[in-house]
């Protein structure tokens, strides 16, 4: 079987973090089988839809890197085929025009919650052999109903949830098309997934309600259907729904606030999803470990903290030069002039292992590009004790002749806390604060490496002068 896997949002506003998992899962899955992975936008309501959440979509997959077979195909570019597919139904009997008007279906509604049973259509225009259908009123355009088997029921095997079982009773004759012979969502999605032959839904079980009823147009339209798997639903930190209104982000947030593409994708997909306990693995480990069997059965949580650290670990294991173009961005918004100072690979380089996202890292190359300090004496003082000037004077003078290596310089200070006899902090932290007026760097011969030689003399010679 060809798999062909399909993701298919409704771009009707904000798109969160946990909306992506929806996209993910079948692109992984399309991936892992050597399928297809088709993008489809599902923009029939036009009042809602944008291009806006279209775009932010597309740039989302984009940059966590789920590239698309077929698409995006947008579903009001297809109408027509939807009107042709309700002509096809109507001609066939499987579906019908029905009067109601809204009015009195209202009306129903109301005499069926008296006598408290569900409400539903009555099947008042559904023609039945012998039954004589109401006189056709005018001026009225009639909706299209699908005609719902009668008896029996719906079954399928969902990937996530298992056998499911619904009524046929507990369906009535679903609308597909409106009064203005607009299909209506439900429809537009069997017809889609039958003509974009797709083999497996993998979506939100905010759907699992809609499932039966597609279901069943499907097999009337004679087609195949498709293996479900509805994936619980995403809750914030809290345990509530993901959602805007309470604090959840979008995947163009988490870019701009120095997330990296790998550690949000590496994070998505353990999301309601795991293999064995394995928490950080690559892209490529991920299309080769996925399959539904082990999607997870409850509702996945948020962990904010869990991110941060994993995009901690992509950071600290990330290439520099690459850090370095993704950091750039963020330094250039602190007002960080990066071409005019230390070579920034090098400094991001240095600065890289502590930092947790790369605003982090901006934040701590502000250190090298900074002008530099102005001490105060009463600071000198305080900082600097006595004792150590004439060992600060002869690290100077070492350093004047010494190689420009973190080895060399490693060694230069070696030799004066032999002179001296003294341990390596008496030294460090204050040529830390010659520097940088700041004794929280990372080790002194790599920075003395970054900072360059001729600066470091210079700073040094300003506090022992
Ligand atoms: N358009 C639907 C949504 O955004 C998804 C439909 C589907 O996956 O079948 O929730």
């Amino acid at each position: 079987m060809h798999i062909r896997t399909r993701f298919a949002p409704s771009p009707t506003g904000f798109i969160h973090l946990g909306n992506l998992r929806s996209a993910l899962y079948p692109w992984a899955f399309a991936r892992h089988n050597k399928g297809a992975f088709i993008l489809r936008i599902e923009d029939t309501d036009l009042e809602r839809s944008s291009q806006e959440a279209v775009d932010v979509i597309i740039e989302s997959m984009a940059w966590l890197g789920l590239d698309l077979d077929e698409g995006p195909i947008y579903q009001m570019q297809r109408i027509d085929r939807y009107r042709e597919v309700i002509k096809q139904m109507l001609e066939a009997g499987l579906a019908y025009p029905c009067y109601m008007s809204e009015e009195e279906l209202n009306r129903l509604r109301d005499v069926q919650m008296v006598n408290k049973e569900k409400p539903r259509y009555n099947g008042l225009w559904r023609p039945e052999e012998g039954k004589a259908l109401p006189p056709i009123p005018q001026g009225i355009l009639p909706v299209i109903r699908f005609k719902n088997p009668i008896g029996g029921s719906v079954t399928w095997d969902d990937a996530v949830k298992g056998q499911i079982e619904i009524s046929n009773d507990e369906l009535d004759d679903l609308v597909i098309a409106r009064p203005d012979g607009t299909p209506t969502y439900n429809f537009c999605v069997v017809v889609d997934d039958l003509d974009m032959k797709i083999t497996h839904v993998i979506r939100g079980d905010d759907h699992v309600n809609n499932t039966p009823r597609q279901i069943n147009i499907m097999k009337a339209l004679g087609g195949i259907t498709p293996i479900y798997a509805h994936l619980p639903t995403v809750l914030n930190d809290a345990g509530e729904k993901m959602s805007k209104r309470n604090g959840a982000m979008s995947v163009r947030d988490y870019q701009k606030a120095g997330f990296l593409p790998e550690a949000i994708l590496n994070y998505l997909a353990r999301l309601g999803w795991s293999h064995g306990d394995a928490e950080v693995f690559t892209k490529e480990q991920f299309i080769q470990w996925f399959d539904l069997e082990s999607l997870g059965r409850s509702p996945a949580q948020h962990n904010p903290e869990k991110l941060l650290w994993l995009n901690h670990q992509y950071i600290q294991h990330s290439d520099a030069i690459r850090l370095a173009e993704l950091t750039k961005p963020f330094a250039h918004e602190l007002g960080i002039d990066t071409e005019n100072g230390p070579d920034f690979v090098q400094v991001v380089g240095l600065m890289k292992d502590r930092a947790n996202t790369l605003i982090e890292i901006a934040e701590a190359t502000k250190l090298f590009y900074l002008p530099a300090p102005n001490h105060l004496p009463e600071k000198i003082a305080e900082n600097i004790p006595e004792a150590i000037v004439p060992a600060l004077k002869d690290l100077i003078k070492i350093l004047g002749n010494t190689e420009a290596t973190k080895e060399a310089y490693s060694a230069a200070f070696k030799q004066i806390l032999t002179q001296y006899q003294i341990k390596m902090p008496a030294l460090a932290m204050p040529v830390r604060y010659a520097l940088f007026a700041s004794t929280q760097t990372p080790a002194i011969d790599s920075v003395l490496v970054v900072l360059g030689k001729d600066e470091a003399i210079k700073r040094l010679s300003k506090v022992v002068s």
